[in-house]
């Protein structure tokens, strides 16, 4: 197959959900639907034993999942679906943004009963930054849930875009007999089913087919008229609209009952792109490239507890990845020369012979990557878009045992640069500052800090609210203001400096005083 050719029969997506919406069974469902898993719950059973066993069922669940699970390689028809795990709790969004950034299309599942929550429409507010494309499947129709024209509704309300039907339930809950496929113009009647596909599956041909009406009497008055109203008032779906972020093709089903889920991934290949192109600071670099470039957008440490290993997850952008190769890290011009990268085939962690753009590779190191590392053949790019936002929640750090303090300092940079936290050491010295955006990522901290590098830390209160990085395109302008503002000065993990207040209005002063200093909320890896 030619590089071309391998270029388009790949589609990378992220699967995206407020939490409990359905987001681990989906993703088993298309693992199964794909035949990269035989029977449903091996995911789900990874997921129940952590929060049976854990006293840190938050924290462990949610690493529990993303480690478990974080990316998914499956092939489906002609093409290889590179499926990615996205954290649901709020306070990991961070990780989140930074792993939409290395998918083309995001799958996003809503709870009929709930209709959009707020995390749906946080992670939504960045695929949108980012013009990607959505899928959204409207989930547990097996259940009592919301009329499905007041969620269209609420859809397009809330997330601001058009939504395109493409099935269209008929009844709901214990009278949930099916969906009527709008372009097929036939009716997928609905059967329960749970861990295995059927293969069995009924379809009933045409909106005035008798059967229809005669089987579902209640059912199908109501959806008959409704697909009328959604026929006549609903944009019908538009490929340029989809791909640019403002239609979302819109599928109901019941994760649980398989059903549903296969058009789902029909979807997928037949309408999400395939990889684009990407910018860098020095060109655009297309997928069909011959030589090799990628991206690190996730590091992992210590994924597996007995080897404290470190996995840097790279997306390939262009040109063909072969075991062995040589590989150059743009930020230092260092060579490496993995052996050991690994692909991960539904939860498996292969060694990896070959990938092409849009596949995810994952290369054990041990601190050789950062986040936001460009690695190509040997040329000097630096892909852009890697976002590191300002935090609003910070704490000190101090260990109770003073001879640990080496361990703080190995663990925390570790732990910074994997991106769980950021580091801040402050310009005037003392407690080094570690910055959130959410409470939580502090708790796992703390936790990972004393499992995995055996260190007693201790959070102190701090009066910072806020942080800013810092640049100015006249160097010495810069250093006059962080030397005239020295004890509000700390540097970040890679040495950015960044400006600390206590409230809103010590900022607006400094912003007022110095015209030619940028204050950035989020930065992007340089
Ligand atoms: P996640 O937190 O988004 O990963 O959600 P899960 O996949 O763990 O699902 C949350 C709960 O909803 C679990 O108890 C699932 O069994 C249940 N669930 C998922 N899909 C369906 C569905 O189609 N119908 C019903 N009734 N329940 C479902």
């Amino acid at each position: 197959m030619s590089l071309e050719q391998e270029v388009a029969r790949r589609r990378t997506f992220a699967i995206i959900s407020h939490p409990d919406a359905g987001k681990t069974t989906l993703t088993e469902k298309l693992l199964l639907f794909a035949g990269a898993i035989q029977i449903a719950g091996s995911v789900k059973a990874r997921k129940a034993a952590r929060h049976a066993t854990s006293d840190w069922m938050e924290i462990e669940k949610q690493r529990g999942i993303s480690v478990a699970s974080s990316v998914m390689q499956m092939e489906y028809r002609d093409c290889v679906v590179n499926l990615l795990d996205t954290p649901g709790h709020k306070d990991f969004s961070e990780d989140t943004y930074r792993v939409l950034t290395a998918v083309d299309a995001a799958l996003m599942v809503i709870d009929a009963a709930n209709g959009v929550e707020a995390q749906t429409l946080r992670l939504l507010e960045v695929c949108r930054a980012r013009n990607t494309p959505i899928i959204t499947f409207i989930n547990k129709m097996d259940r009592e849930v919301r009329a499905p024209l007041d969620l269209i509704d609420e859809l397009e309300r809330t997330l601001g875009m058009d939504v395109a039907p493409f099935t269209w339930p008929l009844g709901m809950g214990k009278d949930f007999a099916g969906v009527y496929e709008l372009r097929e113009d036939r009716m997928r009647v609905f059967r329960a089913g749970e861990d295995r596909i059927s293969g069995d599956e009924e379809v009933l041909q045409g909106l005035d087919n008798p059967e229809i009406a005669g089987r579902y009497p209640m059912q199908f008055e109501t959806a008959h008229a409704e697909i009328d109203l959604v026929r006549d008032a609903a944009p019908p779906f538009d490929e340029a609209e989809f791909l640019a972020g403002r239609q979302t093709p819109v599928f109901f089903g019941s994760a649980i009952n398989n059903f549903g889920v296969k058009e789902v991934l029909d979807a997928l290949v037949d309408l999400a792109p395939p990889p684009g192109g990407r910018p860098a600071i020095q060109r655009r670099v297309e997928p069909t490239e011959p030589k090799f470039s990628g991206v690190v957008f996730k590091i992992q440490a210590n994924m597996d507890p007995s080897h404290r290993d470190r996995v840097a997850f790279l997306r390939v952008c262009s040109g063909h990845f072969e075991r062995g190769m040589r590989m150059k890290v743009s930020r230092n011009g260092k060579d490496i020369r993995p052996n050991n990268v690994v692909t991960f085939l539904s939860q498996r962690r292969e060694l990896l012979e070959e990938a092409y753009a849009g596949d995810i590779i994952g290369i054990p190191n041990h601190g050789t990557l950062q986040l936001g590392d460009t690695l190509t053949e040997g040329e000097t790019l630096q892909f852009t878009g890697l976002p590191f936002f300002a935090p609003e929640l910070f704490q000190g750090v101090e260990v109770r045992d003073p001879l640990k303090t080496k361990q703080l300092r190995a663990g925390l940079e570790q732990l910074g640069e994997e991106g769980a936290i950021q580091v801040f050491r402050p310009l005037a010295g003392g407690t080094l500052l570690l910055g959130a955006v959410g409470q939580l990522q502090f708790e796992v901290v703390i936790h990972r800090l004393k499992t995995e590098y055996g260190c007693d830390a201790r959070l102190e209160g701090t009066r910072y609210t806020m942080a800013r990085w810092v640049t100015c395109d006249d160097e010495r302008e810069l250093k006059r203001f962080i030397d005239a503002n020295a004890h509000r000065i700390a540097y970040d993990a890679v040495n950015a400096p960044a400006f600390l207040a206590t409230m809103r209005a010590e900022l607006k002063v400094a912003e007022e005083k110095w015209e030619k200093i940028k204050f950035h909320a989020m930065r992007e890896h340089a």
